[in-house]
Protein backbone atom coordinates (compact mmCIF):
# COMPACT_ATOMS: atom_id res chain seq x y z
CA UNK A 1 0.00 0.00 0.00
CA UNK A 2 1.12 3.16 -1.00
CA UNK A 3 2.29 5.77 1.93
CA UNK A 4 -0.53 8.32 3.06
CA UNK A 5 0.29 11.20 1.17
CA UNK A 6 -0.10 14.80 2.98
CA UNK A 7 -0.16 18.24 1.11
CA UNK A 8 1.41 20.77 3.10
CA UNK A 9 0.01 24.71 1.97
CA UNK A 10 2.02 27.37 4.63
CA UNK A 11 4.13 29.84 2.90
CA UNK A 12 6.80 30.17 6.08
CA UNK A 13 9.06 28.21 4.76
CA UNK A 14 10.52 26.75 8.87
CA UNK A 15 7.12 25.81 9.68
CA UNK A 16 6.81 24.41 6.11
CA UNK A 17 10.14 22.30 6.56
CA UNK A 18 9.40 21.44 10.29
CA UNK A 19 6.14 20.05 9.00
CA UNK A 20 7.59 17.83 6.05
CA UNK A 21 10.58 16.30 8.45
CA UNK A 22 7.95 15.59 11.27
CA UNK A 23 5.40 13.93 8.76
CA UNK A 24 8.02 12.32 6.80
CA UNK A 25 9.51 10.38 10.07
CA UNK A 26 6.09 9.57 10.51
CA UNK A 27 6.04 7.48 7.26
CA UNK A 28 3.95 9.91 5.55
CA UNK A 29 4.73 11.16 1.72
CA UNK A 30 4.58 14.94 1.43
CA UNK A 31 3.51 17.20 -0.92
CA UNK A 32 4.18 21.17 -0.70
CA UNK A 33 2.78 24.31 -1.68
CA UNK A 34 4.08 28.10 -0.25
CA UNK A 35 1.12 29.93 -1.56
CA UNK A 36 -2.37 29.82 -3.46
CA UNK A 37 -1.45 29.27 -6.98
CA UNK A 38 1.10 26.50 -6.80
CA UNK A 39 -1.41 25.12 -3.50
CA UNK A 40 -4.47 24.78 -7.02
CA UNK A 41 -1.69 23.35 -9.19
CA UNK A 42 -1.06 20.38 -7.04
CA UNK A 43 -3.39 17.30 -8.16
CA UNK A 44 -5.56 16.56 -5.16
CA UNK A 45 -6.18 13.02 -6.14
CA UNK A 46 -3.46 11.44 -5.28
CA UNK A 47 -3.79 13.50 -1.95
CA UNK A 48 -5.18 11.81 1.70
CA UNK A 49 -4.73 14.80 3.48
CA UNK A 50 -4.50 18.52 3.34
CA UNK A 51 -2.78 20.93 6.17
CA UNK A 52 -3.86 24.04 4.86
CA UNK A 53 -2.73 27.68 6.54
CA UNK A 54 -4.99 30.43 5.63
CA UNK A 55 -3.01 33.67 5.41
CA UNK A 56 -0.87 32.79 2.31
CA UNK A 57 1.11 35.75 0.08
CA UNK A 58 -1.57 35.67 -2.65
CA UNK A 59 -4.39 35.32 -1.44
CA UNK A 60 -6.98 33.35 0.91
CA UNK A 61 -6.48 29.83 2.29
CA UNK A 62 -9.94 29.29 2.20
CA UNK A 63 -10.60 29.84 -1.45
CA UNK A 64 -7.92 26.74 -1.86
CA UNK A 65 -10.73 25.36 0.66
CA UNK A 66 -13.20 25.91 -1.88
CA UNK A 67 -11.68 24.38 -4.70
CA UNK A 68 -10.82 21.72 -3.00
CA UNK A 69 -14.59 20.75 -1.90
CA UNK A 70 -16.04 21.72 -5.38
CA UNK A 71 -13.47 18.63 -6.67
CA UNK A 72 -12.90 16.26 -3.73
CA UNK A 73 -15.69 16.39 -1.03
CA UNK A 74 -14.28 13.59 1.21
CA UNK A 75 -10.83 14.69 1.62
CA UNK A 76 -9.65 15.89 4.34
CA UNK A 77 -8.54 19.39 5.55
CA UNK A 78 -7.18 20.55 8.43
CA UNK A 79 -6.62 24.21 9.19
CA UNK A 80 -3.22 26.06 10.58
CA UNK A 81 -4.46 28.83 12.34
CA UNK A 82 -2.54 32.21 13.97
CA UNK A 83 -4.20 33.16 17.27
CA UNK A 84 -6.68 35.56 16.42
CA UNK A 85 -7.87 34.02 13.58
CA UNK A 86 -10.78 32.97 15.16
CA UNK A 87 -13.14 34.33 12.37
CA UNK A 88 -11.20 32.75 10.15
CA UNK A 89 -11.09 29.80 11.64
CA UNK A 90 -15.10 29.74 12.09
CA UNK A 91 -15.60 30.47 7.94
CA UNK A 92 -13.42 27.37 7.71
CA UNK A 93 -14.96 25.30 9.51
CA UNK A 94 -18.07 26.39 7.84
CA UNK A 95 -16.89 25.78 4.62
CA UNK A 96 -16.29 22.16 5.38
CA UNK A 97 -12.41 22.17 6.80
CA UNK A 98 -12.60 18.99 8.95
CA UNK A 99 -10.49 20.48 12.16
CA UNK A 100 -8.08 23.64 12.70
CA UNK A 101 -4.74 22.97 15.03
CA UNK A 102 -3.64 26.93 15.72
CA UNK A 103 0.47 28.12 15.38
CA UNK A 104 2.74 26.83 17.31
CA UNK A 105 1.48 23.79 17.90
CA UNK A 106 3.50 20.51 18.97
CA UNK A 107 3.70 17.82 16.24
CA UNK A 108 2.43 15.23 18.68
CA UNK A 109 -0.85 17.18 18.81
CA UNK A 110 -0.74 17.53 15.18
CA UNK A 111 -0.23 14.11 14.48
CA UNK A 112 -2.96 13.15 16.67
CA UNK A 113 -5.67 15.41 14.43
CA UNK A 114 -4.24 13.61 11.41
CA UNK A 115 -4.84 10.51 12.85
CA UNK A 116 -8.20 11.36 13.90
CA UNK A 117 -9.29 13.07 10.22
CA UNK A 118 -7.91 10.46 8.87
CA UNK A 119 -10.04 7.57 10.63
CA UNK A 120 -13.06 9.70 10.59
CA UNK A 121 -12.96 9.97 6.38
CA UNK A 122 -12.39 6.35 6.62
CA UNK A 123 -15.61 5.33 9.18
CA UNK A 124 -17.95 8.01 6.87
CA UNK A 125 -16.67 6.15 3.60
CA UNK A 126 -18.01 3.25 4.55
CA UNK A 127 -21.47 4.40 5.88
CA UNK A 128 -24.46 4.45 3.99
CA UNK A 129 -24.79 7.44 1.31
CA UNK A 130 -27.91 9.64 2.26
CA UNK A 131 -30.24 10.06 5.19
CA UNK A 132 -33.56 11.44 5.59
CA UNK A 133 -34.18 13.90 8.29
CA UNK A 134 -37.72 15.95 8.76
CA UNK A 135 -37.41 16.40 5.30
CA UNK A 136 -34.23 17.63 5.08
CA UNK A 137 -31.49 14.84 2.93
CA UNK A 138 -28.34 14.55 4.40
CA UNK A 139 -25.67 13.49 1.53
CA UNK A 140 -22.85 11.41 3.38
CA UNK A 141 -20.58 11.15 0.87
CA UNK A 142 -20.75 15.10 0.07
CA UNK A 143 -21.18 15.87 3.86
CA UNK A 144 -24.39 17.98 2.93
CA UNK A 145 -27.24 18.92 4.32
CA UNK A 146 -30.11 19.30 0.93
CA UNK A 147 -33.11 21.67 2.66
CA UNK A 148 -36.72 21.62 2.30
CA UNK A 149 -36.43 24.38 -0.45
CA UNK A 150 -33.32 22.46 -2.17
CA UNK A 151 -30.81 24.96 -0.82
CA UNK A 152 -27.25 22.88 -0.17
CA UNK A 153 -24.77 23.64 3.04
CA UNK A 154 -21.70 21.70 3.70
CA UNK A 155 -21.62 20.55 7.34
CA UNK A 156 -18.23 20.87 9.40
CA UNK A 157 -16.97 17.11 10.36
CA UNK A 158 -17.66 18.09 14.05
CA UNK A 159 -21.23 18.49 13.56
CA UNK A 160 -21.48 16.28 10.56
CA UNK A 161 -20.66 13.67 12.93
CA UNK A 162 -22.62 14.50 15.98
CA UNK A 163 -25.59 14.48 13.13
CA UNK A 164 -24.61 10.82 12.26
CA UNK A 165 -24.68 10.09 15.79
CA UNK A 166 -28.01 11.34 16.57
CA UNK A 167 -29.26 9.48 13.55
CA UNK A 168 -27.80 6.02 14.52
CA UNK A 169 -29.29 6.60 18.09
CA UNK A 170 -32.36 8.01 16.90
CA UNK A 171 -35.05 6.16 19.05
CA UNK A 172 -33.84 8.00 22.30
CA UNK A 173 -31.97 10.31 24.16
CA UNK A 174 -28.48 11.59 24.24
CA UNK A 175 -27.10 12.63 26.57
CA UNK A 176 -23.92 15.92 26.58
CA UNK A 177 -21.63 13.40 28.37
CA UNK A 178 -22.49 10.68 26.01
CA UNK A 179 -21.52 12.89 23.41
CA UNK A 180 -18.38 14.34 24.12
CA UNK A 181 -17.14 10.79 25.12
CA UNK A 182 -18.30 9.31 21.79
CA UNK A 183 -17.94 12.12 19.14
CA UNK A 184 -15.16 14.73 20.95
CA UNK A 185 -13.52 11.82 22.21
CA UNK A 186 -12.80 13.64 25.63
CA UNK A 187 -13.41 12.63 29.23
CA UNK A 188 -16.91 14.40 30.24
CA UNK A 189 -15.99 13.53 34.10
CA UNK A 190 -16.09 16.74 35.48
CA UNK A 191 -15.63 18.87 32.18
CA UNK A 192 -17.44 21.80 32.02
CA UNK A 193 -17.59 22.99 28.34
CA UNK A 194 -20.50 24.76 25.96
CA UNK A 195 -18.96 22.61 23.17
CA UNK A 196 -22.07 20.15 22.40
CA UNK A 197 -24.60 22.77 23.01
CA UNK A 198 -22.54 24.81 20.59
CA UNK A 199 -22.67 22.16 18.13
CA UNK A 200 -25.89 21.52 17.64
CA UNK A 201 -26.59 25.45 17.73
CA UNK A 202 -24.83 25.13 14.27
CA UNK A 203 -26.41 22.05 13.05
CA UNK A 204 -29.89 23.41 14.09
CA UNK A 205 -28.97 26.38 11.39
CA UNK A 206 -27.57 24.50 9.07
CA UNK A 207 -30.53 22.29 9.14
CA UNK A 208 -32.76 25.59 9.16
CA UNK A 209 -34.16 24.41 12.47
CA UNK A 210 -36.09 27.19 14.67
CA UNK A 211 -33.49 27.00 17.81
CA UNK A 212 -36.54 28.11 19.81
CA UNK A 213 -39.10 25.64 19.24
CA UNK A 214 -36.81 22.44 16.74
CA UNK A 215 -38.31 20.47 14.63
CA UNK A 216 -35.50 18.13 13.88
CA UNK A 217 -33.28 18.01 16.80
CA UNK A 218 -35.30 18.12 20.28
CA UNK A 219 -33.68 19.45 23.26
CA UNK A 220 -34.80 17.09 26.00
CA UNK A 221 -34.90 19.54 29.10
CA UNK A 222 -32.22 18.05 31.47
CA UNK A 223 -30.91 14.99 29.74
CA UNK A 224 -29.67 15.51 26.43
CA UNK A 225 -30.73 15.76 22.17
CA UNK A 226 -32.82 13.36 20.58
CA UNK A 227 -33.27 13.61 16.67
CA UNK A 228 -36.99 13.88 16.21
CA UNK A 229 -38.35 11.55 13.43
CA UNK A 230 -40.36 12.71 10.44
CA UNK A 231 -44.39 11.53 10.28
CA UNK A 232 -43.45 9.14 7.64
CA UNK A 233 -40.53 7.31 9.86
CA UNK A 234 -43.14 7.31 13.16
CA UNK A 235 -45.56 5.90 11.06
CA UNK A 236 -43.63 2.27 10.60
CA1 LIG B 1 0.83 32.20 6.48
Amino acid sequence: MAATSILIVEDEAAIRESLREALARSGFAVEEAANVRQALEASFTTVDLVLLDLMLPDGDGLDVLAAIRRDKPFLPVILLTAKGEQADRVSGLRSGADDYIVKPFGVDELLARIEAVLRRSVDRRENEETIEVAGRTIDLARREIVQEDGSKHTIPEREFELLVYLTNHRDRTVSRDELLARVWGVDPRGLRTRSVDMAVARLRELLGDDSQNPRVIATVRGRGYMLVLSPAEAKD
